[in-house]
């Protein structure tokens, strides 16, 4: 059995190359960072429990991904630059052959987007695995939930709902074929934190937040904090290519409300259509226009000849009642 800093020295500790924004990584009782001069930094955590958030026999290379993946996608929503972060393990055995792929994903994404580990904790335990990320960006630029104005467009990158039609797919409730279900996987398992679109809608964007767990619900998050309504154009939402070859009322359901995908959502005013169309250009991020944000409260669903649409489900309920 591996000592607990044989562990990390093995696992986690890289060669780096000087970066004068971390003045001391792994090793001493804290890290140090110097955050650009002028900087605000921006910090989020997310903890990731076996059973819960990933099944215990995940692949621990798409793991390690997804674990860093969902703290980048905290600060693409903020619209906040990576700097660093930090990695509190819990772990039941010191298994090289889970250790290994799993620091591999982890750390093939930290280098991707410039995001060096730099301490963290190590304990035996049920798989749990907590992550906090360090990012900075200048102040008041922050893409935040109450910032929505009335008369905004909605906005969201890239596809939605190829996530949740795999998981749709492991539990059985409909039929996908091999192919389809390995492609819809992917962005269940290797979700793309969209860094460089948050970074791009700085003083374009006025509100911002990553789908977690669906656009219904966390679109939701955005109009309670600003205490606003939307309109949203529910078969203008971007299905993702597995999605797009199902039912309507399917690609309904998983558009609106399945989660896992760490899209974008984000409201702009109307005069900043073009800004966000070139921002989605510059970051290589597909954007489509969703919605509008509205003073009277609650959600409305539209189809495309702006009839309102009920749907059954019933999470649905309390923003179409209203
Ligand atoms: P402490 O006794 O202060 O808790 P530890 O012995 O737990 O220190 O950790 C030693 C060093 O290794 C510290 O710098 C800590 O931040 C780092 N570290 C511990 N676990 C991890 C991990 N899973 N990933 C990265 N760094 C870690
Ligand atoms: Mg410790």
């Amino acid at each position: 059995m591996l000592s607990e800093f044989d562990l990390i020295k093995q696992y986690f500790v890289q060669n780096y190359a000087a970066d004068s924004r971390i003045a001391l990584g792994i090793g001493d009782d804290c890290a140090l960072i110097n955050p650009s001069p002028g900087m605000q930094l921006a910090i989020s955590s997310d903890m990731l429990v076996s059973g819960r958030h990933f099944f215990p026999d995940a692949d621990p290379y798409h793991l390690g991904h997804k674990c860093l993946a969902v703290n980048l996608s905290d600060l693409a929503a903020m619209g906040a630059k990576p700097l660093a972060f930090t990695l509190a393990l819990s772990l039941p055995e010191a298994n090289p052959n889970w250790l290994l792929p799993f620091s591999k994903g982890l750390l093939d994404l930290a280098q991707t987007h410039h995001c060096r580990l730099i301490g963290g904790d190590t304990t035996k335990g049920p798989l749990n695995i907590c992550i906090t990320i360090f990012g900075e960006l200048p102040p008041g630029t922050a893409l935040r939930r109450d910032a929505a104005q009335v008369d905004d467009d909605i906005w969201v990158s890239g596809t939605l709902g190829d996530a949740r039609l795999a998981l749709a797919a492991y539990w059985k409730e409909l039929p996908l074929s091999p192919e389809d279900h390995r492609q819809a996987a992917t962005r269940m398992h290797t979700p793309t934190p969209r860094i460089e679109l948050g970074i791009a809608l700085r003083g374009i964007a006025h509100a911002a937040l990553d789908i977690s767990d669906g656009l219904i619900g966390d679109l939701g998050h955005i109009l309670e904090s600003s205490k606003l309504g939307a309109s949203l154009f529910i078969d203008r939402l971007p299905a993702g290519p597995v999605l797009r070859q199902q039912s309507l009322e399917q690609r309904r359901t998983f558009t609106l409300a399945g989660g896992d995908d760490y899209e974008l959502c984000f409201t702009a005013p109307v005069h900043q259509r073009e800004a966000v169309i070139a921002a989605g250009i510059a970051s290589n991020t597909n954007v489509t226009r969703i919605g509008k944000i509205e003073a009277n409260q609650g959600l409305r669903l539209l189809d495309d000849n702006h009839q309102t649409i009920k749907l059954s489900l019933q999470a649905f309920d309390h923003f179409t009642s209203a």
